[in-house]
């Protein structure tokens, strides 16, 4: 093992960090940053981009591509996403990493939780404390200590901070993608568990709507000229719902049900809204051949026709190869840190799936400790702020110094 000593003033460099780094945090919790709220996300934007300015690095706002949903009428309607933004610096370098978080959140404007507030000394709860604004002041910090350093010059990086990631980066899939394609290794900052643990494999997921039209009548008058697509798709529900338990580890949560109207119409319009989850490639195309028999099975029903929108935005992670081979490497560096790197499987996704996907080994819970997100309960363990930006830092200082395994390393052309 090399000297961990020559990377240990720029870890200490962290410490008076603190102070600041938690008046952030407040401060960012406080912005809504829904998915979606696009001015909201436009003020989290104008927040990030001046305290990213310390790192100096290439600076670019991309503006994503509406993408589409389906609507509870049943029309095909435009979703705003907002802007992913972007830091790079030393392209050319030797080891080049991929650091990613989202900044939007799952709460809306709407929702009554809005604002941060200490529970005691060592626990802040707040809308996207820990998912994942307390992940994307990780990232600050990280690099703005591997930056002061020696090692700065051996390893190039880009941060790629996105707008949609809790409806699925569905948005920013194709830049997660191509910049994954330039890297050698990705780190992402979702938050850890509260005692530490990373997540490991995960299930890939994939949202999909139904959309069912049958034909409108008078429930007195013509009854039998109607032809209903609510039955429909009650016989849609319990097919999908049918192939749980049938298809390896594979899940279909029926989510929602739009449809109908007046209860004397026969109704023409229906929408099924289902999650899939997936632990294996194979598990997927199998999931997918089921529901496309389904689809098929509902448009031979007299006077029906179904259509699928949707698809898998994720593909499963899996826990092999160099993704195992950089967890391993991560531990080590963690021990040299007193910290206890440990992993679990999780059913959850994140955009550590799509690396995965394009090829980059990495990391996806490099983000503070915390837990209960997605509720209003969720919260950060503020000894993790500084902890998990050194744990970062060292990461990239020893990939910086020339220690990351030779195997991680793309061959030039
Ligand atoms: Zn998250």
């Amino acid at each position: 093992m090399t000297e961990y000593a020559k990377f240990q003033p720029w870890l200490d460099w962290l410490d008076p960090r603190y102070d600041q780094t938690l008046e952030r945090l407040k401060n960012w919790s406080a912005i809504n940053s829904g998915t979606a709220n696009t001015d909201g996300l436009e003020k989290m934007a104008d927040v990030i981009l001046p305290a990213f300015a310390e790192l100096e690095a290439e600076t670019g706002i991309i503006d994503l591509p509406d993408g589409t949903a389906v609507s509870p009428g049943g029309d095909v309607v435009p979703v705003r996403y907002g802007k992913v933004l972007h830091f790079s610096k030393r392209p050319q370098a030797p080891v080049r990493a991929l650091l990613c978080i989202h900044y939007d959140t799952v709460f809306g404007p709407e929702s009554p939780f809005q604002s941060p507030r200490l529970i005691d000394d060592t626990t802040l709860n707040g809308p996207g404390v820990a998912d994942a604004k307390g992940g994307i002041l990780t990232i600050l910090n990280a690099l703005t200590a591997l930056e002061r350093s020696p090692f700065a010059s051996g390893i190039g990086w880009d941060v790629i901070l996105n707008p949609d990631e809790e409806t699925g980066s569905a948005g920013s899939a194709p830049i997660l993608a191509e910049r994954a394609r330039a890297a050698d290794f990705g780190m992402i900052f979702e938050p850890a568990l509260a005692d530490g643990t990373l997540a490991g494999a995960r299930k890939g997921s994939g949202n999909f709507s139904v959309r069912i039209k049958g034909k409108a009548a008078h429930a007195g008058r013509e009854f039998y000229a109607g032809r209903s697509a609510i039955v429909a798709a009650a016989r849609c529900v319990t097919a999908l719902d049918a192939l749980n338990g049938k298809t390896g580890d594979a899940t279909f949560n029926i989510g929602k049900i739009d449809g109908g109207g007046p209860v004397n119409v026969v109704p023409d319009t229906a929408i099924v809204r289902f999650n899939v989850r997936v632990a294996t490639h194979d598990e997927r195309h199998r999931a997918e051949a089921s529901i496309a028999a389904i689809i098929d099975q509902l448009n031979s029903m007299d006077g029906i026709t179904a259509d699928l929108h949707g698809s898998f935005g994720r593909a499963p992670k899996e826990m092999a190869g160099k993704t195992k081979a950089l967890f391993e490497w991560v531990r080590d560096i963690g021990g040299d840190l007193n910290l206890d790197i440990a992993w679990k499987a999780t059913g959850g996704c994140c955009d550590g799936n799509n690396l995965a996907e394009a090829g980059l080994p990495n990391i996806d819970t490099l983000g503070v400790r915390g837990g209960l997100i997605h509720s209003d309960q969720e919260f950060v363990k503020l000894d993790s702020l500084i902890e998990r930006a050194k744990l970062s830092a060292l990461i990239l200082m020893k990939a910086g110094a020339g220690e990351l395994p030779a195997s991680f390393l793309k061959t030039e052309i």
